[in-house]
């Protein structure tokens, strides 16, 4: 193995490890939780050899990297995740290789999305972003709408021609009463899915917890964890 891989077989191990003790303290199957890699910054070669270490889900924050990336490693059995604010003038783009974008936030992305995947003639799974810490109708300041906006754009999600509504994704607030406390963050997102899944059985996904706080969002209930820094290292920068 060269070095790279053999730091990422390490790191990988160590958050599976993580997350299998977290499942079994929660009483939670392992498998009802699935890791998302996070690839955000690193290059499309960690991108492989995280494919060969057995990783079958990545995430991305930005399309002007991502898409480059995702194309080069087409020929690998990756599910795309898009996780950052976006762009309606990026919709096209990143419909052009994302499986899944949690990042849904308003309205117009929602149209922007439907009509790009209806052109590329794909189904692209959406996630509505939750922010905990948006003021009530307010939007968060990185992206994601109240919890009271989540019933219409679920809506609107579920009626709109080749998207596919999966759920609801957080990030832990840094701000307002969520700040500090991710393990009430995320039990308050497992409520809104709760409520969620009344009118929409399918949308069951919960993507929520990421390197620092994975524990507290398998012990909530999250389906999806998102972890970039504690398998690939300290991004070079933010990102
Ligand atoms: C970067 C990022 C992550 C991963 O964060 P780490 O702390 O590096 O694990 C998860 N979710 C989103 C939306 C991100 O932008």
């Amino acid at each position: 193995m060269t070095d790279r891989k053999d730091e990422l077989a390490r790191n990988l191990a160590q958050v599976e490890e993580r997350i299998a003790a977290a499942c079994a303290a929660a009483g939670r199957r392992r498998e009802e939780v699935t890791l998302i890699v996070v690839t955000k910054t690193y290059p499309a070669a960690d991108v492989r050899i995280l494919s060969e270490l057995g990783v079958r889900h990545v995430a991305e924050n930005r399309d002007q990297d991502a898409a480059p990336k995702a194309t080069e490693c087409s020929d690998l059995p990756l599910t795309w995740h898009f996780v950052g604010q976006l762009q309606t003038n990026k919709v096209r783009s990143v419909v052009g290789y994302a499986d899944v974008v949690q990042s849904v936030d308003r309205s117009r992305l929602v149209t922007a999305l439907s009509k790009e995947a209806v052109r590329a003639g794909r189904e692209v799974g959406c996630l509505i972003q939750v922010a905990l810490d948006a003021g009530e109708s307010a939007r968060g300041e990185r992206g994601g709408v109240s919890p009271s906006g989540i019933g219409e754009l679920a809506d609107l999600v579920a009626g709109a021609p080749g998207l596919r509504l999966d759920g609801l994704m957080t990030v832990a607030p840094l701000t307002g009463e969520y700040a500090g406390r991710e393990l009430a963050a995320f039990e308050r997102m497992m409520d809104l899915s709760t409520d969620l899944r009344r009118t929409h059985p399918a949308a069951t996904m919960v993507s929520a917890g990421m390197s620092a706080d994975l524990e507290q969002a398998v012990a909530a209930g999250a389906t999806h964890v998102r972890v970039g820094t504690a398998v690939l290292g300290v991004r070079p920068r933010l990102g």
